[in-house]
């Protein structure tokens, strides 16, 4: 008997890891992909977070943590979320999991019950949607426009509210479209928040040092009313190039952060031992990561830059230039419909990518992952010069179907 459990089955595999799978092969056949489909920044983990981790293992910090994460790392944390995003998380407000995509899956299986929906705007990170139905709750999905930086419309959370709504995920800065949420509509969308007193808001805010000036982050927990109402999760991965690691966490009012903490501690217990010494030396490099997680924003500027300029530059393409993480999700509908000489016709976002992997040997993702088909997600965590050799072989390959 092969059967699995029906969620199985209702749940999609992540098409982002899918690619990079596809695209790493590729590379260990001897094909010189250039991939730039994963969501991983390029840099090594800084050192002085590294020691600290070879230091934990030296000095005996290898043994299993409290379920929530260390207090000293919950302590560090609580500060952090106070001088950096102005809000009062104390220690036992906090959760330390294996990363923040799993504080995140607690998250929607603590609070949903059965067909609650999940109020999702896309395009959406592609874990959410699936996410939610592993809890056996419902995403609702609301497109949002490239022309309004594909940031959500007020009006249409309001008309898309039900009484069965029970989260709204926001994530800003985004994965996949690098817009951030300006402090103004985040207030609009406060206010709706405080007319339903059953809707909760799921805050990713994992790319929030990702930012570029004068686009400033706002935590959502730290609007008026909103703490209560609130689960915030952040990370080391993407500020501290610490994917490998696997540390992230929640913070939000304590009879939700408990309840995603007493799923933990049936499923992994406490993070990574080693990695919450590197997340306390992480969080010491100063003030939203100090110089060193400033440098890393500074030359993922120079590629946003580089590569908005060079796009704007072809014909039939439509940007929205992010504002902070590092990726660039384009509109490439022009192409569609297009015949590719010894590659057929170019439909979707899916064979366009299959085209550009095909005689680019450059890897993307369709944006049909991230619930938009008009557009395709550059990640620009690769080195400036590896991007613009890039450009031009995105740029020959197009060429022919204009
Ligand atoms: N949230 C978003 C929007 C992401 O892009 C990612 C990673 O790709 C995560 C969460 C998960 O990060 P972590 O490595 O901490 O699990």
């Amino acid at each position: 008997d092969d059967s699995l459990n029906p969620r199985v089955d209702a749940v999609k595999p992540s098409r982002t890891v899918a690619i990079s799978d596809q695209a790493n092969a590729l590379v260990q056949a001897g094909v010189p992909v250039i991939r730039l489909a994963a969501g991983e920044p390029d840099f090594d983990t800084p050192a002085p977070i590294a020691e600290a981790g070879i230091n934990a293992i030296r000095e005996g910090h290898t043994r299993y943590t409290p379920n929530a994460g260390t207090l000293q790392l919950r302590q560090a944390i609580s500060h952090k979320l106070k001088e950096e995003n102005g809000i009062t998380y104390a220690p036992d407000h906090i959760v330390l999991s294996n990363g923040a995509k799993q504080s995140l899956a607690q998250a929607v299986l603590a609070v949903c019950s059965p067909g609650d929906e999940v109020i999702i705007p896309a395009p959406y990170w592609v874990s959410y949607p699936e996410m939610a139905r592993l809890a056996d709750a419902v995403p609702v999905i609301l497109p949002t426009s490239i022309d309004n930086h594909f940031l959500l419309d007020p009006k249409l959370l309001q008309s898309k509210i039900t009484q069965r709504s029970r989260l709204l995920i926001l994530c800003s800065p985004s994965n996949p479209t690098g817009s951030v949420y300006p402090k103004k509509l985040l207030q609009d969308i406060a206010h709706i928040v405080a007319n339903h007193p059953r809707l909760l808001i799921l805050s990713d805010e994992i790319y929030e040092h990702i930012i570029y000036a004068p686009a400033t982050h706002t935590s959502f927990a730290s609007l008026p009313g909103m703490w209560d109402r609130t689960l915030t999760v952040n990370g080391f991965s993407k500020a501290f190039a610490m994917t490998g690691w696997r540390l992230g966490y929640i913070a939000g009012p304590k009879h939700f952060v408990a309840a995603c903490g007493k799923i933990q501690s049936q499923f992994t217990t406490g993070p990574n031992s080693i990695a919450q010494k590197a997340g306390v030396a992480a969080l010491g490099l100063g003030y939203a990561g100090g110089e060193i997680v400033a440098n890393m924003v500074k030359a993922f500027r120079e590629r946003r830059d580089f590569l908005v300029k060079s796009f704007r530059e072809m014909e039939g393409l439509k940007i929205s230039e992010p504002q902070g993480a590092f990726y660039l999700f384009i509109d490439l509908s022009y192409y569609y419909g297009r015949e590719a000489e010894g590659f057929g016709r170019i439909d979707d976002s899916e064979s366009l990518c299959r085209y550009l992997l095909d005689k680019g040997q450059v890897a993307l993702v369709p944006g049909s992952a991230f619930g938009d088909d008009t557009c395709v997600r550059i990640s620009y965590a690769e080195s400036l010069t590896i991007l613009q050799e890039a450009v031009e072989r995105i740029k020959k390959a197009l060429a022919p179907l204009s």
